[in-house]
């Protein structure tokens, strides 16, 4: 595999077939589509000193494995995404389980079968539950603004103490909004779990973490003959963008361009700073074997950190006398700060302000744009690769 930091002395973008920036799942799975499927030689630039984007894992001093840019647990539906990423990684068995510690009882989060009967006490938790069996069916998943409108006395008062417990607090330290005024598909992304199913993402036939870690993951699908990755380089340094035309290093650039990135920073944020949350990642290492009894905690009703996430539980990984936690603490995003932009804020103004971005780009018939950033979308690992999929079918089937 080619990784080198910066670009060699007389780099020649003409002498690729194709330019992808950003080494995350977009980026990567472009590049090792089009090098396969096309035969084209590619080179993949990236601003930071690594590859893997935002999933990005490596070992701290205590040599504990962790995730530079938060917790990154793979799961999917997709049975095209998985075959495709099982090429690069084998993966473990490990399932995510999430606890809300609401006033020192840790109740799993999706609220289930167990955390009624852990609210409400034994006798009146099953009551209620049979209620929701009733009313919803068994394993179901019933998004909490569905409960809500629910006119049923019991029925409200548990959709009154998830709101309040669960999901209110949790969510105004994370967007600094109530549930009501975010997306509702973001609040349905964490449901009420009518069942017993305690993992996280109850129903995805595939979940699990690499066998080695993500990092490796990338390694393996950026390993081929045709590709060159080349990290520390800016593609604002390289891109010139015409209305119909996008020049690298300068020079008129014929191959194709695939844009990870986000779209306002190509523009040097010149009609405004598209918004974000961002997050300050805060990792403490603890001279114990483990501080808690899951992957991750969510802080509900208390603390100014959204969660507490332990490597160990969800890497499997064994160091004696040592785990290393991480504590999230979101707040907005300043473009101009250097920070990472981590979450977008899925609000019409913020969508139209984005689609202007995007009309600027869509007369450049080779420059495509594919990601979290660069499509301005609350994607998952797996919602990513799949865009990534589709986007490299589309140029492989104009290139035949
Ligand atoms: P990124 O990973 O952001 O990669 C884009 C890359 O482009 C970056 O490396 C960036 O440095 C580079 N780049 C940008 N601009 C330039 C430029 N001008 N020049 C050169 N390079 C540039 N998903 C899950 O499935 N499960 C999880 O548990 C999960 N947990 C998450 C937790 C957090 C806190 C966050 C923020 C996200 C989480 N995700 C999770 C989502 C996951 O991180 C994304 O879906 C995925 O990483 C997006 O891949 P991407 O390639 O679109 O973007
Ligand atoms: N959420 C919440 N309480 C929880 C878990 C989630 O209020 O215990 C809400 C919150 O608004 C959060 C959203 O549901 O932003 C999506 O949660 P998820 O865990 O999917 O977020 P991510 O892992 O992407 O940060």
């Amino acid at each position: 595999m080619s990784i080198q930091s910066g670009l060699p002395e007389g780099f020649n973008p003409q002498s690729y077939d194709a330019l992808v920036v950003g080494a995350g799942y977009a980026g990567a799975v472009c590049a090792r589509r089009l090098a396969e499927a096309c035969g084209y030689k590619v080179a993949v630039v990236e601003k930071r000193d690594h590859i893997a984007g935002n999933a990005y894992d490596c070992e701290d001093e205590a040599g504990v494995l962790i995730h530079k840019y938060g917790p990154h647990i793979y799961h999917t539906t997709n049975e095209r995404v998985h075959e495709f990423l099982s090429r690069f990684t084998e993966w473990t068995d490990y399932s995510h389980k999430v606890l809300a510690n609401i006033h020192g009882t840790l109740m799993p989060v999706p609220f289930n079968h167990k955390s009624l009967k852990l609210a409400f006490g034994e006798e009146k938790g099953e009551r209620l539950y049979q209620k929701l069996v009733a009313s919803f069916g068994q394993d179901k998943k019933v998004p909490i603004m569905e409960l809500r409108e629910k006119n049923d006395p019991e029925l409200s008062e548990v959709a009154d103490y998830v709101y309040e417990n669960v999901f209110l607090h949790y969510t105004m330290k994370q967007w600094d909004k109530t549930p009501d005024q975010i997306d509702p598909a973001v609040m349905g992304r964490v449901p009420v779990f009518v069942g017993d199913d305690d993992r996280y993402f109850p129903q995805a036939p595939h979940q699990g973490m690499p066998k080695v870690s993500f990092t490796d993951l990338f390694e393996h699908m950026l390993d081929h003959d045709l590709i060159s990755v080349f990290t520390g380089v800016d593609a604002r340094d390289l891109l010139d963008m015409g209305e119909t035309s996008v020049k690298v290093c300068g020079k008129p650039f014929g191959g194709e361009v695939i844009y990870t990135g986000a779209l306002d920073q190509l523009f040097n944020l010149d009609l405004g700073g598209l918004p974000y949350r961002t997050v300050d990642m805060v990792f403490e290492t603890l001279d114990q074997d483990q501080f808690q009894p899951v992957g991750t905690v969510n802080y509900t009703v208390s603390e100014d950190f959204t969660r507490i996430t332990e490597f160990k539980n969800m890497t499997g990984q064994v160091v004696p006398g040592k785990t290393t936690i991480l504590k999230e603490y979101s707040k907005p995003y300043d473009p101009t700060s250097g920070a990472t932009p981590y979450y977008v804020i899925n609000e019409p103004e913020n969508i139209e302000l984005y689609k202007k971005y995007r009309a600027r780009v869509e007369g450049i018939l080779n420059f495509h744009v594919v990601g979290r950033l660069a499509e301005y979308r609350y994607y998952d690992m797996d919602g990513v690769t799949l865009s990534a999929l589709e986007l490299s079918d589309e140029i492989i089937s104009n290139n035949h």
